[in-house]
């Protein structure tokens, strides 16, 4: 199975992280030190840990609008659409089954941009 590096958006097997970088959804090569990452880099990091936490706040929800005007294309591109999933379904139970079953589209984009490994969940939810 491949998973999608949310970083470099490259499809890579298992073998190209390491257990601490998986669950960043980061593969090795992109998983720098803190210190080597750029605005751009920290404002993805921010993005996604707003993404995987239980709940995302209102706060969270206008931080992500915000983002959306970044001056980084692919942070803005990032932030709308995790805003998108924000306004749909804010809990982050149940919600990539929920996303699938009524918006597969925007599910999918979510799956492309590296955000999230549906097979990963699944296998780790029992
Ligand atoms: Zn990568």
């Amino acid at each position: 199975m491949e998973y999608i590096c949310r970083i470099c958006n490259q499809p890579k097997p298992e073998s190209a992280f390491t257990e601490k970088s998986h669950s960043l959804h980061t593969c090795k090569k992109c998983n720098i030190l803190s210190n080597l990452r750029t605005e751009e880099r920290n404002q993805l990091d921010e993005i996604f840990k707003i993404f995987i936490q239980t709940r995302i706040s209102h706060k969270d929800t206008v931080r992500l609008k915000d983002l959306g005007n970044s001056k980084y294309p692919k942070v803005a591109l990032t932030a709308t659409l995790i805003f998108e999933v924000a306004q749909l379904r804010p809990y982050k139970k149940g919600r990539h089954a929920f996303l699938e079953q009524k918006y597969p589209e925007l599910a999918k984009k979510i799956e492309e941009a590296g955000l999230a490994y549906p097979q990963y969940i699944k296998a780790n939810s029992d």
